[in-house]
């Protein structure tokens, strides 16, 4: 296709990874962010191999693994019994596959580095409120006017986005009655395990987790994500009962986080995640193309939301390079993406009940039934390739080829 001229509304991880393989692709991008200093919102990720590959396709996996922080292993227990209930392993499935629990900092610093790199401009302070058309551009506005025409705008501005509310594919966007509170703390003397996604739970109602996620920058410390999962409705309740009271509910079920609660003084180190579900079907209307949460978002059960947006720039870009014009490259990104998306919306859809509820019964089927099930043939491998993202393929339709781990794992911080 000939060269274009494309706006991004937002530089998290779809419209950087947008950016970044449009331009190297010969189109004119910028990117157009409501923060005046770009930066991420939130504690830590994990990437499985499908974001890993789409790093790797923008030649930043040594990047990315110098600070990330390996996972073979996603293991819950229930905390009053200490039986485990969820074991899942990712080299269950063939190919030496791992997951990298990032920080998001570090997630935004590798991408938003290669792109001030790449000397894409990022327009920051800019908050966009809607798209139009002036004559065949597509333009994006905030709330003075218009800030910039293009030949095709990418909303990659998160689930809330705006653009999307107002597009003729507008989604509905449903909120989740469970959300987490987030903290990234100091892993020091602390007894966890460095190569697991580890979570403790009580029925549905209760669970927490500790998420190994490496550093922000080569030079820095290990960090820990740790989250605690409660209904968006009772916060203000658990706020009042005082953080002495939270702190003792949570050492009750699990003494091991003891190291990590006292370094929370001040309700202000936790964040509130809230979690929704949303679908634009289809993902475009005329020039305006969504793609990452803007399209699709979840509940972070499964950890497939950011990877999933890196699968997209990754898709949209392939389909410009190979249609001849806007339209049915459009549709190209959407055919490609479909089933991948909507395999794991409803995935995660399916698995967010027996981790955020309240219903005993969904809990009591998880900790006998499935946890059971899990173990018998082929039902680890189904797993392993549910975490990675991986239960239909994802890549090719992507016009990606997945990294050969072996060589990535020599990358590895510590090992290189
Ligand atoms: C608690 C939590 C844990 C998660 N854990 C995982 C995990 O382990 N693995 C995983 O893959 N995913 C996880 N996710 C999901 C993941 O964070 C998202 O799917 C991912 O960030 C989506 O990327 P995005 O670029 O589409 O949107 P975002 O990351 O939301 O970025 C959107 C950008 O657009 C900007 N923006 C928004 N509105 C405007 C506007 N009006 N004008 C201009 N700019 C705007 C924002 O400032 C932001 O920079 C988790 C999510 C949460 C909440």
């Amino acid at each position: 296709m000939k060269q274009l001229d494309i706006g991004v509304a937002g530089a998290g991880p779809a419209g950087l990874a947008a950016a970044l393989f449009l331009s190297r692709a010969g189109h004119r991008v910028e990117i157009l962010e409501r923060f005046e200093t770009p930066a991420p919102v939130g504690s830590g990720l994990l990437m499985q191999p499908t974001g890993l590959t789409v790093l790797n396709a923008l030649g930043l996996s040594d990047t990315i693994h110098a600070i990330g922080s390996r996972i073979d292993r996603l293991h819950g227990a229930d905390a009053k019994s200490g039986r485990t209930v969820l074991d899942v392993r990712y080299d269950a499935a063939p190919s030496g596959r791992y997951g990298l629990a990032v920080q998001r900092a570090a997630l935004f610093n590798t991408l938003h580095d290669a792109a001030v790199a790449d000397g894409i401009r990022i327009r920051t302070g800019i908050d966009l409120a809607s798209t139009g058309m002036r004559g065949d551009r597509a333009v994006l506005k905030n709330a003075e006017g218009v800030v910039g025409d293009y030949d095709l705008v990418i909303d990659a501005s998160g689930t809330r986005s705006m653009l999307a509310a107002k597009a003729a594919t507008a989604p509905s966007i449903r909120d989740l009655t469970y959300g987490a509170f987030w903290a990234t703390l100091d892993g020091q003397g602390a007894a966890y395990d460095k190569s697991a996604l580890s979570q403790r739970y009580d029925k549905a109602k209760v669970m927490i987790g500790l998420l190994p996620t490496g550093r922000i920058r080569r030079d820095e410390p290990e960090r820990v994500a740790f989250f605690w999962s409660l209904k968006v409705a009772d916060v203000e309740a658990v706020k009042a009962a005082g953080l002495d009271q939270w702190k003792a509910i949570i050492r009750s079920y699990w003494a091991d986080c003891a190291p990590f609660l006292d370094q929370i003084e001040d309700w202000d180190q936790l964040t509130l995640a809230r979690y929704a579900h949303r679908t634009a079907l289809p993902p475009f209307s005329g020039r305006l193309v969504f793609i990452g949460d803007s399209a699709h978002s979840t509940s972070p059960q499964l950890g497939q939301g950011a990877n999933m947006a890196l699968l997209d720039a990754a898709a949209l870009s392939h389909a410009l390079a190979r249609c001849a014009d806007i339209p049915s490259a459009l549709a190209a990104y959407a055919r490609a993406r479909r089933n991948h998306v909507r395999l794991f919306q409803l995935l995660s859809l399916a698995f967010t009940p027996f981790y955020q509820s309240d219903s005993t019964a969904i809990a009591w089927v998880r900790d006998r039934l499935v946890s059971t099930v899990a173990k018998i043939p082929p039902m680890p491998g189904l797993l392993a390739s549910i975490v990675a993202g991986t239960l239909i393929d994802p890549f090719g339709p992507a016009g990606l080829t997945e990294c050969t781990w072996q060589e990535d794992l020599s990358l590895l911080s510590g090992m290189a």
